[in-house]
């Protein structure tokens, strides 16, 4: 890092850790405002405490989950949403080795501690320390401060090969990853995805690269979403209920899916996934209901036909890995999915074409004009 201070005797030597800053200090950031939207502000930009790094983020990705919270109200007014980020390390706290500033990285939200019963048994998404977010204010701004826990054990380095738009993946890649791996799937079978949104799509992806064995079958209403689907790989994609039933008929010769990820959510997603499954096969659920909804599934079917239900919820460090590792090799590509990228400052626009189903994957990049 070339420093620029007053003092022409250290104007172009390199800062060490908690030296004079580059960073200004006041930053953008987009925060929740009533009405479920998004508005800019500024705010002081972070500075690092021991064990802390500070980001310059380059690109965040507007996820379903910060979409949930506006709709829902979940999060007060004032807020900084957005955990899907790609940043260049801008400051160092003490005491942090193995990154220099200018490093591109992935950093994480929920990072669990590694080493309580919940961690050890494999619930590491369930662990308490999972919950304290890693990410402040968040990912909607353009400096962000990572935790020293989110340091430690989640900061993911990036290699030049994968660009921002494929890196910004990682985060949603890895929970697609923990859902397939709770599955449990076999080598070859019919599995189906219901709902070909930008989640749903990514299983698609995932499915392929991660199963190559198995036909996946996605239902899908919309006509522009039904053709990416196809586009990307998928082996069958139905716009009715009716017609997901005869495809995966035909695709699985009368066995029926084996799995079903319920990527569209709610009593309905639910419904309909448990609705595709075959004899034997499980059933994933993967996205956000409404608060106290209940589903009303058939006992016996669940009994006697052996049918496993599952849910899965956001990713470990395995999970992350693995996704990371399929990155970095070119093996996962989800860029397909990026339908807007706008500036921080248009952030109210971004939620609006969110909501308007015209859009897939947004994302925010400081790039953007
Ligand atoms: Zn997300
Ligand atoms: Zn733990």
């Amino acid at each position: 890092v070339i420093g620029r201070t007053t003092n022409p005797l250290v104007a172009f030597c390199r800062l060490p850790a908690m030296g004079t800053t580059a960073t200004p200090p006041q930053m953008k950031v987009a925060v929740t405002a009533p009405g479920g939207s998004l508005r800019s502000e500024e705010r002081a930009t972070p500075r690092p405490g021991p064990g802390e790094i500070v980001l310059r983020v380059r690109c965040s990705g507007l996820c379903g989950t910060d979409l949930w919270k506006l709709q829902h109200a979940l999060s007060p007014p004032g807020s900084v949403l957005g955990h899907e980020v790609v940043g260049e390390v801008a400051l160092l706290g003490a005491g942090v080795v193995g990154f220099v500033p200018g490093d591109r990285v992935v950093a994480m939200h929920h990072v669990a501690c590694g080493r309580c019963v919940l961690c050890r048994s494999g619930a590491d998404t369930q662990c308490p320390a999972f919950f304290e977010n890693q990410l402040a204010p968040g990912g909607f701004s353009e400096y962000l401060l990572v935790g020293e826990r989110g340091v430690e054990r989640a900061l993911y380095g990036l290699p030049p090969q994968i660009g921002d738009e494929a890196a910004v993946f990682l985060e949603p890649a890895a929970c697609v990853v923990r859902g397939i791996r709770r599955a449990e799937l076999p080598r070859d079978g019919t599995v189906s995805i219901v709902g070909a949104g930008a989640m749903g799509l990514l299983h698609l992806i995932l499915l392929q690269v991660l199963s190559p064995g198995l036909h996946v079958h996605v239902s899908e209403p919309h006509a522009e979403r039904a053709a990416l689907a196809r586009r990307l790989g998928a082996s069958a994609v139905s716009s009715s209920p009716t017609d997901a039933h005869r495809d995966i008929d035909r695709l699985s010769r009368g066995r029926g899916a084996v799995a079903v990820f319920d990527a569209a959510g709610g009593q309905a997603g639910l419904d309909a996934a448990f609705d595709l499954g075959g004899p034997g096969s499980t059933v994933i659920v993967f996205a956000h209901a409404d608060h106290g909804s209940v589903a009303a599934l058939p006992i016996n079917t669940l009994f006697k036909e052996e049918r496993r239900l599952i849910g899965t919820y956001s990713s470990g460090i395995t999970d992350q890995q693995l996704a990371y590792r399929l990155l970095v090799h070119g093996r996962l590509d989800p860029t397909p999915l990026v339908t807007h990228r706008l500036p921080l400052e248009r952030c109210s626009e971004a939620v609006a074409l969110a909501q308007s189903g015209h859009a897939l994957k947004i994302v925010f990049t400081s790039e953007a004009a």
